[in-house]
């Protein structure tokens, strides 16, 4: 999958958590934020350049694809959240595993690449879901060329209902 649709999900989310009725810049510091939890997976893309293999158990689509990493997150989210004197600590907990969780699912239905190793640690296997209509994008720099411009074009058609809802114009107020 392309960065483009997991930004997506981010967006989504946050204008989920900001609610109806948030200012503009509570929108938008909550859109950005989720969106930088639904990228943080592919963050394990530095394992290319530690000559980290594609298939090791932190090689790319790794540990980090996992379900535990997500509720990690989200746990560490959560704690944030309470140290600070947040409120609702435990939902945004909750939402930020959903949408880091989002990550590995959203791969996990792609053409290419490996699957995810969702079950890390207990396993490192690598998984793809049954049902796989997401092109999967060039890595790195190839992600700026026609083949990676076509498969970001296809994600935002088939997100489409997402993105709509999250960027569509509110009542003024
Ligand atoms: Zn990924």
């Amino acid at each position: 999958m392309a960065s483009v649709g997991h930004v997506i999900v981010g967006l989504a989310a946050g204008r989920l958590w900001a609610g109806p009725e948030a200012k503009t810049s509570r929108l938008v510091g909550a859109m950005m934020g989720f969106s930088a939890l639904s990228l943080a997976p592919d963050a394990d893309v530095i394992a290319f350049v530690f000559d980290i293999p594609y298939a090791d158990a932190f090689g790319h689509r790794g540990a980090s694809h996992s379900v535990v990493f997500a509720l990690a997150v989200g746990a560490l989210v959560g704690l944030l959240t309470r140290l600070r004197g947040g409120e609702g600590a435990l939902s945004l907990a909750a939402l930020s595993a959903a949408v880091v969780a989002s990550h590995p699912l959203l791969d996990a239905m792609t053409t290419g690449g490996l699957g995810v190793a969702w079950a890390w640690p207990w396993s490192t296997e690598r998984a793809f879901l049954p049902w796989r209509p997401i092109p999967v994008s060039p890595i790195g720099a190839g992600f700026v060329s026609a083949r990676g411009l076509k498969v970001a074009v296809t994600e935002v058609a088939q997100l489409a209902p997402l993105w709509l809802w999250a960027l569509w114009p509110r009542r003024a107020r």
